[in-house]
């Protein structure tokens, strides 16, 4: 049986950082410069099918996003999530959040509540990939 999925075909969006196991991309999205998804290379559908080691290691790629995200561009509040209704592909979204983005205080999936635009501008963008892309692991084990 052919897999028909979208994380095993592409790259998934702009690859900023990646290793054996996972890798981070930059999300095209126009009303979430910085958006961030941190996907496991092969075709697993949940968490819970990794064992304890990878695990560890991909939420560690997660969090070190997240740093940089928060350390870059600070937002509001990063917003975690891991669904994968659509696309049952291990993937992580990390997601920075502003007052002024379209969905402020819902999810991106929610109703939207305003046409503006963070302020977020195209060099700090490149600044937050430079970031990821010398991404280093400190917590190993
Ligand atoms: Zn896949």
């Amino acid at each position: 049986m052919a897999v028909i999925c979208e994380l095993c075909n592409t790259q998934g969006g702009r690859v900023l950082w990646k290793d054996n196991l996972c890798r981070v991309v930059l999300v095209d999205d126009d009303g979430y410069p910085g958006y961030c998804r941190v996907i496991w290379n092969d075709h697993i559908k949940e968490m819970t099918e990794l064992a304890a080691e990878g695990r560890r290691h991909f939420m560690d790629v997660v969090f070190a996003v997240e740093v940089c995200v928060r350390d870059v561009l600070a937002p509001e509040k990063i917003n975690l999530a891991s669904l994968g209704n659509v696309t049952p592909h291990l993937h992580w979204h990390v997601i920075p959040r502003f007052r002024s983005d379209p969905h402020f205080p819902n999810t991106i999936w929610g109703i939207k509540q305003r046409d503006e635009q963070c302020n977020i501008t195209g060099p700090l963008v490149e600044q937050l990939c430079n970031r990821v892309a010398g991404l280093v692991l400190t917590a190993q084990r």
